[in-house]
């Protein structure tokens, strides 16, 4: 864990330069604005151990798989998100001695994240190891959430030692970078143009295998004490453009530089307008000018604080906490492009290759649902939709059949690309998750409309993957599902895993009624997805129903829980707060063998299940397994906290509530698993969101009616959150004086509150 980091209702602060610090600051303070996005490094020079990265959304290269021994099936290739041009690049020297942090003795040093503008800031003072020069040096940059092919940087350099100096000042763009997760040591880039001409520059490259182009373009404009200065050279080579200035500087004198970026790709331009496109968008916000791109991109975050923030008071560091995953989603995904989705690191680094997991369906939905207009969400239903004929391609290389469809573990394009069996093949309850997004969706928006334009087409696939992957057992007399790793990476290769079995058997359900309504409701299009599908109703539905109604859902009668998996019982029962804190984290401590031998649950297993479909038990089921698999699960997953925070409420837990929030909430803030190095974890984030709202709030959608059981956190005086449902904008507040509900915008409405109906007008 770490605690280098200031508290602060809107900023994120660190106000000490530690090397040693540097890899995870920069996972925090990572900026972007859903179409691109990158790793807080220094725009100087910096020697350091740190690792540089800026990320395009949707550009991925395709790393050949490595692994020690091939199993048939295996995907060709792991889809890695690319790191990209460096953009921010400003190398400065002094007479010749180039600015490095890692070499230079660093005074005052400061790092902000300024969540409300979007706005990440740095200031220190440093003397370089002669001891001759002393500057204070300012930076600020953002990557423009109005325009957002936009980023701007202003960078500014005072002289604080007594003697005049020489300052050369060379801004470029670095296309020729690599990434550090590369399975072969391979480049994946191929350079096909570098331009450099006064203060302007562009590069323009294309990924290997995949051929996209990303063109960048910089246009830069330098004032020394507030007047201009001309370029003095240019210069670029392969996958490089530089812009050169020089100039005098004098004690007190202050030269600043501000750089405006274009980053266009083939995703949203054609090919040959791309360079143009890249030229002309620069050269536009330079003559915008960078208070004005500022304002702009301010008034942007400002629209989306108004309906997502969630104000905590009486609480600071967990105030801080919310508007930080607040903050990460929305720079992660802002539902303009249904080709994008929400990597679990976003743009923050690059374990994960940057793809879609089931985590988008699972856990993201929800938060955009409620923060967004529900077009944002959509566009993650219709991410799966489009990629129905990989999913079904996907389950044909495994053997079955009649457009059955088994969607990714890992994708960005709808192919598989993870490739460890025991997940690959074996974690198939993904696309039980994906069914319940539709189902989410539905309930939350009341777009019925949406069954009958895609969303059966990916139910269907699912269902007949179900019906085909559960096998008769003559033994159990009922239908079992054979080799499979549940949420739970703990244990691989079980059979029966109540949440794969209990999550499968419900998507037969759910469909099963899905098809009863389009019957009645759109006759016409359900006709039309019968032939295009060749699906036999009667037939396949009646499958359906055997697999539904005898589907083996493991239980010890005894403890009145379900069980995990088969045999589950047969484990060591210890708890995990007998382990000797030595031992943990187990995933870094223990050979995997004796984790899976071992009862230690990873993430919300069981408890996944009966989150999901909590409608479905009483409250006392959910307690006794709620209290019977808790003990054991070591929450080595970040998806893991928050759904035991939402039990743990609904239960009237308090306190293991509110510790499970600090754990989600400040998962990366504090650091809690040691791996924030590597990245954010951007799509636990909305599980924190999950945490506060239908956890604390106890925020529910009950057939079609919204239902508030709010509890408030003994260490909080309030708080305060707003949603989106059905064009209405509520805003709720829960204290110890009582409980507010506004409708702030739309058509009045009903409202469960603590059990009684109030009209909200
Ligand atoms: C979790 C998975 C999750 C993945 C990406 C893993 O550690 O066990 O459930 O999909 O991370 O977030």
């Amino acid at each position: 864990m770490i605690d280098y980091l200031k508290a602060h209702p809107w900023k994120v602060i660190e106000s000490e330069f530690k090397p040693s610090n540097q890899r995870i600051s920069e996972s925090i303070f990572s900026i972007g604005n859903g179409k691109f996005g990158q790793r807080a490094n220094f725009e100087e020079h910096y020697s350091g151990d740190h690792h540089q990265g800026s990320y395009i959304a949707g550009i991925y290269y395709p790393d050949k798989t490595k692994v020690g021994w091939w199993k048939n099936g295996y995907p060709e290739y792991f889809a890695k998100v690319l790191n990209s041009v460096n953009w921010i690049g400003l190398d400065v020297h002094l007479d010749q001695t180039q600015l490095d942090l890692n070499t230079w003795s660093v005074g005052s040093f400061e790092r902000i994240l300024n969540m409300k503008t979007g706005l990440l800031s740095r200031s220190f003072v440093a003397q370089a190891p002669s001891g001759n020069h002393k500057i204070e040096v300012n930076t600020e940059r953002f990557c423009s959430m109005h325009n957002d092919n936009i980023a701007a940087v202003k960078y500014s350099i005072k002289l604080l030692s007594e003697h005049p100096v020489k300052i050369d000042l060379n801004s470029y763009l670095d296309a020729d970078v690599e990434n550090e997760d590369t399975n072969w040591e391979e480049k994946f880039w191929d350079h096909l143009d570098a331009k450099a001409l006064g203060k302007q520059g562009l590069v323009h490259s294309r990924t290997k295998k995949t051929n996209f182009e990303v063109a960048v373009a910089m246009t830069n404009h330098i004032e020394l004490d507030g007047k201009p200065l001309d370029a003095l050279n240019a210069k670029s080579n392969a996958g490089k453009a530089e812009s050169q200035f020089s100039t005098a500087l004098n004690s007190g004198q202050t030269v600043t530089i501000f750089k405006y970026v274009a980053l266009c790709s083939d995703m949203h331009f054609e090919k040959d307008s791309l360079k143009h496109a890249a030229r002309t968008t620069s050269d536009e916000a330079s003559a915008l000018g960078y208070n004005e791109l500022f304002q702009q991109h301010k008034m942007a975050w400002s629209t989306v604080w108004q309906n997502a923030d969630i104000i905590i008071e009486g609480d600071e560091k967990a105030q801080q906490a919310i508007r930080f995953n607040i903050f990460h989603l929305n720079q992660t995904y802002t539902g303009k492009d249904d080709r994008l989705n929400i990597g679990p690191k976003g743009f923050t680094g690059e374990k994960y290759g940057g793809s879609t997991y089931w985590d988008t369906e699972a856990y993201c939905l929800p938060f955009y649902l409620n923060t967004h207009d529900s077009s944002t969400a959509k566009q993650l239903l219709v991410y799966r939709y489009n990629h129905l004929g990989k999913a079904i391609e996907n389950a044909e290389k495994l053997g079955f059949n009649n457009g059955a469809a088994l969607y990714p573990m890992v994708t960005m394009n709808g192919e598989e690309c993870h490739n460890e069996w025991e997940i690959t093949f074996e974690e198939i309850h993904r696309n039980s998750a994906i069914a319940y997004g539709i189902y989410n969706y539905v309930k939350h928006t009341g777009d019925k409309g949406y069954l009958a334009d895609s969303g059966f087409d990916v139910l269907l696939g699912i269902c007949r993957f179900w019906s085909q992957r559960a096998t008769w057992s003559d033994n159990k007399h009922a239908f079992v599902i054979l080799g499979v790793t549940g949420p739970n990476e703990y244990e691989n290769n079980v059979n029966n895993n109540w949440y794969t079995n209990y999550m499968a058997k419900w998507c037969l359900t759910y469909t099963l009624k899905v098809i009863i309504y389009l019957k009645a409701n759109h006759k016409k299009e359900f006709e039309q997805k019968v032939a295009k599908y060749n699906f036999e109703e009667e037939k396949e539905s009646f499958r359906w129903i055997e697999v539904m109604e005898k589907m083996y859902l493991p239980k010890d009668e005894e403890r009145g829980v379900f069980l995990q998996q088969d045999g589950f019982l047969d484990k060591e029962l210890v708890p995990a707060s007998d382990l000797p804190l030595e031992d943990r984290p187990i995933n870094q401590k223990w050979s995997w063998d004796r984790i899976l031998r071992s009862v230690y649950i990873k993430q919300a297993d069981t408890l996944q299940g009966l989150y999901f479909l909590q409608n479905h038990f009483d409250l006392e089921t959910i307690k006794r397994n709620f209290d019977f698999y808790e003990p054991f699960t070591v929450h080595e997953s970040s998806l893991s906290p928050c759904i035991h925070v939402v039990l743990a409420a609904m239960l009237g837990y308090q306190e293991k509530a509110y510790e499970m929030y600090l754990r989600t909430a400040r998962l990366d803030l504090d650091d809690y698993n040691n791996e924030a190095y590597q990245g954010l974890h951007i799509t636990s984030m909305a599980g924190t969101w999950l945490s506060v709202v239908e956890g604390f709030g106890g925020w529910r959608i009950k057939k079609d009616l919204p239902h508030l059981d709010p509890m408030l956190p003994e260490k909080w005086e309030a708080f305060s959150f707003k949603i989106m449902f059905r064009g209405r904008l509520l805003s709720i507040r829960i204290s110890n004086e009582g409980n507010q509900v506004e409708l702030l915008s739309g058509e009045p409405m009903d409202i469960i509150v603590s059990g009684e109906r109030v009209q909200l007008t």
